[in-house]
């Protein structure tokens, strides 16, 4: 098949070794419980051996605690260890990477996190090459197989918006995996997509769940044909009922919710059956306090990373694990997820959707902002806060750039003021947002939806 030469010779070219982990992982799923606990509490006690060994920050910890990674026995000894917190990291982020480490192979990663407080990290090219191999053994739940074409919703990054056409095309048709920019959502980009999807003819939708859910919804509206696919797959925040029914019509294929984030990724995956399956051969997942009912904040150890590990990490989203067996056969325990990640899209006059995660990477690589939000608080007016670290300077600037770049989301019809604040309120959820439309939520209001 040509989809799969082109396949791999693009992972080739990259110098990725994504298919080749992807094959020796793609079976651990169909293991035992029994077997996969084993192999993920030894692959912990390593990662444990190897933060004490090499990273100043956990050798640090390890000597305040008077105890060494091989004195963590039992699940019950590792909840002991401290958690690790935003804060920490922006603290002692250069502490966090392992002795060795080639700083300059590292790939830089900068998050907004699931609630606005920006955050800058790094990850190896193994661990990622190891976290596209878990992208497409979740695509394989549904048939897919590797090289066929792969629809993508995702944010464009400076450096896809300076290719040219051509580049861009030979880059989406060896890759086998087409984007498409969520940044840029309206009407008339709903009937390219439509021209796109038809002829790269894809097999998986993969990417942000409110840019399907929209897409979806407009085809449903005008009755747009849409290309059937074996499965959709949508992440990087919070899957609505409403979003899964319209695309799971429009594309007839079966909607996957898929839990991941920027600093752990690829942590759990829903299986055909719709339960939550944590990847334990790449996380190991306890909640702050199993002893309380109910959901409960999670703490994520990354098994994979070993240049910037991130060990019981707390990354404000809330669910329970180990509630239930699912029976379709996964090794994988089962979990439950409650909050995750989400943000509102802002709609303009001129017909414009702008998906949330735009707003985030405005605030990418600044430094000494603690949290921020975007509200729009009418179709003409957004309101930009954000919440400075003691020692912040140069932030009017800064603040000033930002307005300038939602103006021109919509040149002539939006205003924006953008200030400094001490402190911006949570949602009713308890939880910080990092985009706030008053408008749709009047218009999910009136049409009687929960937003
Ligand atoms: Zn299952």
């Amino acid at each position: 098949m040509i989809g799969n030469a082109l396949f791999t010779l693009a992972h080739r070219m990259r110098g990725s070794a994504a298919l080749r982990v992807f094959e020796e992982i793609r079976g651990e799923p169909a293991l035992a419980a029994d077997e996969v606990r084993r192999r993920q509490w030894a692959r912990l006690s390593g990662l444990l051996a190897h933060a004490e060994a090499k990273v100043p920050y956990y050798r640090q910890v390890f000597a305040d605690l008077g105890i060494g990674a091989r004195d963590i026995r039992t699940p019950a000894d590792f909840a002991a260890f401290p958690v690790l917190t935003k804060d920490i990291i922006r603290a002692h982020g250069p502490e966090l990477i392992a002795e060795g480490t080639d700083r300059s192979k590292l790939l830089t990663h900068r998050s907004g996190g699931s609630t606005g407080v920006p955050l800058e990290f790094y990850h190896d090219r193994a661990a990622t090459d190891l976290s596209d191999a878990g992208t497409y053994r979740n695509f394989l739940q549904c048939g897919w197989q590797p090289g066929e074409m792969i629809a993508f919703f995702w944010g464009f990054n400076e450096r896809i918006e300076a290719m040219s056409r051509l580049e861009f095309e030979a880059r989406q048709y060896l890759r086998r995996s087409y984007q498409f920019d969520p940044f840029q959502q309206s009407d008339a980009d709903f009937e390219r997509w439509l021209v796109t999807l038809r002829r790269v003819r894809p097999t998986i939708v993969h990417g942000y769940a409110s840019s399907i859910g929209l897409f979806a919804e407009w085809a449903l509206r005008t009755g747009a044909r849409v290309p059937r696919v074996k499965g959709l797959f949508c992440t990087a925040e919070k899957l609505l009922p409403r979003q899964r029914d319209a695309m799971e019509r429009a594309f007839q294929a079966k909607a996957y919710d898929v839990y991941g984030s920027s600093e752990v990724r690829n942590i759990a995956c829903e299986c055909s059956r719709g339960t939550f399956h944590l990847n334990a051969d790449f996380v190991y997942a306890e909640v702050e306090d199993p002893l309380l009912e109910g959901p409960q904040p999670f703490l994520l150890t990354g098994l994979i990373d070993r240049s910037m590990p991130f060990i019981r990490y707390r990354n404000d989203d809330c669910g329970t694990l180990g509630a239930h067996v699912c029976g379709c056969g996964s090794g994988f325990p089962a979990m439950k997820l409650d909050i995750a990640r989400q943000s509102d899209s802002f709609r303009f006059e001129n017909g414009r959707v702008v998906h949330g995660e735009f707003f985030t990477h405005l605030f990418y690589g600044v430094n000494g902002v603690r949290m921020f939000q975007f509200r729009q608080l009418a179709l003409d007016h957004i309101e930009v806060l954000a919440v400075p670290e003691a020692a912040a300077s140069g932030l009017d600037a800064v603040m000033a750039n930002i307005r300038g770049q939602v103006e021109a989301l919509a040149p002539g019809q939006l205003t924006c003021e953008a200030r400094l604040v001490s402190e911006i309120p949570r949602s009713s959820a308890g939880k910080h947002r990092f985009t706030v439309s008053l408008v749709q939520h009047a218009a999910d209001a009136a049409a009687g939806r929960a937003a």
